[in-house]
């Protein structure tokens, strides 16, 4: 089947199988890392409380929002269905619960989501986003760590504070994006408001040579959908699923839907501040 047909079929919603090919080229491979997340604050469940006042209509923006991997399997397609949990879990299924969490929520712009279940690859999503009308690319994903560190964490006594260093949130960009620095903006705001609503920053790829700009662990990597996307393009790991103690912590509904909160929330602001710069002659590349 054609790009052009798949991608009708997923603009008109049609659920069927997209007969996409595979390929070996390079995907959003995480080295999985763990993070500790929360310090449990309960600040900001309530998204209208929370969120910057609403933008105006005619200025209303729409975010893809692309849940990390698919659910299909294709043979050739390297680590096509991510990270597996400490409990088994696969990580789509993680991605998918807070894309549909960001996605009830959104305040003065508008999120469209794209599910795993949808099988496009990543290779075809800077495109998708495109077709659809995006202003801005978000894809979300949730962490793991090198198999070596793994290996070495599994064994000996099972604490949380062995874990700690592997735990947390982190927000990705791409300096060679065509908007790297509304990319880097975007992602600097989300982690910022991630940070300030009690989720731990995970520093962790830092310690194996990625490229961590933040102490909010802001990320500057050339994955390929950061890359080509011709918006402001961001991937948020939400947390490390490999992380046993962290894990139980990201199955429960509400630090999904404070998480979910937390990246509107800074969708919001993003977009708040765009429209000032706007007004005060900011020049957008
Ligand atoms: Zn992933």
């Amino acid at each position: 089947m054609s790009l052009r047909r798949s991608l009708e079929m997923l603009i008109l919603g049609t659920a069927a199988a997209v007969g996409l090919s595979s390929s070996s080229a390079e995907e959003w491979q995480h080295e999985e890392i763990p993070f500790f997340i929360y310090e449990r604050k309960e600040s900001s469940i309530d998204s209208d409380k929370s969120l910057p006042s609403k933008l105006e209509e005619s200025v209303q923006k729409k975010v893809v929002v692309f849940a990390g991997h698919i659910t299909k399997s294709l043979s050739k397609m390297k680590n096509g269905r991510g990270a597996i949990s400490a409990s088994g879990i696969k990580e789509y299924e993680f991605n998918n619960r807070i894309v549909e969490q960001l996605c009830i929520r959104g305040s003065g712009f508008y999120c469209e989501p794209v599910l795993s279940g949808k099988n496009i690859i990543f290779q075809e999503r800077p495109e998708v986003a495109s077709k659809l009308g995006a202003d801005i690319y978000l894809e979300v994903h949730h962490d793991s760590a090198r198999s070596r560190d793994l290996d070495s964490l599994r064994k000996g006594p099972q604490t949380p504070d062995r874990w700690k260093n592997l735990s947390g949130f982190s927000v990705w960009f791409c300096s060679r994006n065509a908007c790297a620095k509304e990319s880097e903006r975007l992602a600097l705001t989300i982690a910022e408001r991630l940070a300030n609503d009690g989720f731990k920053p995970n520093h962790y790829h830092a310690t194996i040579g990625k490229k961590m700009i933040s102490k909010n662990g802001v990320y500057d990597a050339d994955l390929y959908v950061l890359r080509e996307t011709r918006i402001p393009a961001v991937i948020v790991e939400a947390g490390v699923i490999t992380n046993p103690f962290e894990e139980r912590v990201l199955k429960e509904k509400g630090t999904q839907e404070r998480l979910a909160n937390a990246i509107a929330g800074g969708l919001a602001t993003y977009f708040t501040q765009e429209k000032e710069y706007q007004q005060n002659g900011y020049q957008q590349k």
